[in-house]
């Protein structure tokens, strides 16, 4: 979502004729250890313009952003034009004054409103630069139009309304939101036209489109063309016939049949699932207030596999939840040969304030967490291996 949430800011600095100074971005990663080289400073020193972009989903994501912003301050102190904006999911943690924290910082953006940044800049110095001069086009909303991805990323929802006790994200990102159908089919239809092969489409939960997610899984069939023919065909059809369409995340409570055998139905659609099971004990799962029952998941996986034996089922899954028994962790450690994930997240579970989980007595002590989460990581290991499959550990 991040990756995403950034093209849609780089999509506004570009029609406002902004220039990245590299095409990596995360080549100045170094700069903030101070490992970078001098030449190296003194071109982050040149910028205009900064953007951090944000992510507060567990307490190490949250510092490793703060350390970025406030590394920021020696690279203002050279260059004191520079204009430092900082953007995400920290923005709108209300139990933080940010501008104290960060007084070398000029400017805040919550998630998904790239317009405050169109905002910023049309009242900012730099109005030299504006989209009416570089002649760009000046929509910028969704647009997935970035240099540095892996792959389309195309939004179909935003926010959260679920409240897993655990997460922050209903917090920081608002309540459910789902862009229209004909917006996201333009958006994909636009993709496909310049050559786009491989589209993910994003949501926290896309399981939950409102208008219907495998109703919009068949709509985008519209925009395939039919499997390649005798030779002559142009270059967009030969381009069109290898399109995947990917999507991330889905709710597991919310895989419906129709999903499901939707999926199976289409053969544009990859067999990836993403579904984070978070635990496989029944007792956390309802403290966690995920709405489903191990056996429920297994349901789900069970039916993915009866329609696509080939199906690559991968998870989320966290240690170390409030009140969380030795016993209730093996029970998540069982899941792996239960299941046969192609590949698992796992976490220490992190207190975010505001979540209820937070408040929660019990919480697991840190040295318990970390060696239950070494744990599910070698176990995971072990079996990978076993089964000829290259482990990969996030
Ligand atoms: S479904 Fe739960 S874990 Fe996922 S974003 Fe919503 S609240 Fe967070």
């Amino acid at each position: 979502m991040n990756v995403a949430d950034s093209a849609r800011l780089a999509a506004v600095l570009d029609a406002a004729g902004y220039q990245p100074i590299r095409d990596d971005i995360r080549a100045f990663e170094p700069l903030f250890g101070h490992s970078g080289s001098k030449a190296d400073i003194r071109q982050l020193a040149a910028c205009d313009l900064i953007l951090v972009n944000t992510c507060v989903v567990r307490q190490s994501a949250e510092d490793r952003a703060a350390w970025y912003v406030t590394s920021l301050k020696g690279i203002k102190e050279l260059n004191p034009n520079l204009k430092i904006g900082l953007c995400g999911c920290l923005v709108p943690e209300p139990e933080r004054d940010l501008k104290k924290q960060f007084p070398h910082v000029d400017f805040f953006i919550e998630p998904n409103r790239p317009e405050k940044l169109a905002e910023f800049l049309s009242n900012s110095k730099s109005e030299s630069r504006s989209s009416k001069e570089t002649g760009k086009n000046s929509k910028f909303e969704f647009t997935s139009d970035f240099g540095f991805r892996a792959s389309n990323f195309v939004t179909i929802m935003h926010g959260c309304d679920n409240y897993c006790s655990y997460c922050v994200v209903p917090y920081v990102r608002g309540r459910e939101y789902s862009r229209p159908r004909d917006e996201v089919l333009t958006e994909i239809k636009g993709l496909i036209e310049q050559g786009a092969t491989d589209i993910t489409l994003l949501g926290q939960n896309v399981n939950s489109y409102k208008f219907g997610f495998a109703s919009l899984l068949r709509k985008i069939g519209a925009y395939c063309p039919l499997p390649l023919g005798e030779g002559g065909k142009p270059e967009s059809q030969r381009v069109r016939a290898e399109l995947v369409i990917r999507f991330m995340t889905g709710h597991p409570r919310d895989m419906s049949d129709e999903i499901i055998e939707t999926v199976a139905a289409l053969s544009y659609v990859a067999k990836d699932f993403h579904l984070p099971l978070q635990s496989g004990d029944n007792e956390v799962l309802q403290r966690m207030n995920r709405g489903y029952t191990f056996e429920y998941f297994l349901g789900r996986v069970e039916k993915i596999r009866s329609l696509m034996p080939q199906a690559r089922i991968s998870t989320d899954l966290m240690v170390g939840f409030p009140g969380e028994t030795d016993e209730q962790f093996e029970n998540s450690l069982r899941t792996f040969e239960k299941i046969g994930f192609t590949m698992a997240n796992m976490f220490a579970y992190s207190p975010r304030p505001r979540t209820a989980a937070a408040k929660m007595p019990d919480q697991v002590p840190e040295e318990v967490k970390q060696a239950r989460l070494k744990r599910l990581i070698e176990v995971n290991r072990e079996i990978l291996i076993n089964r000829s499959v290259q482990p990969q550990v996030l």
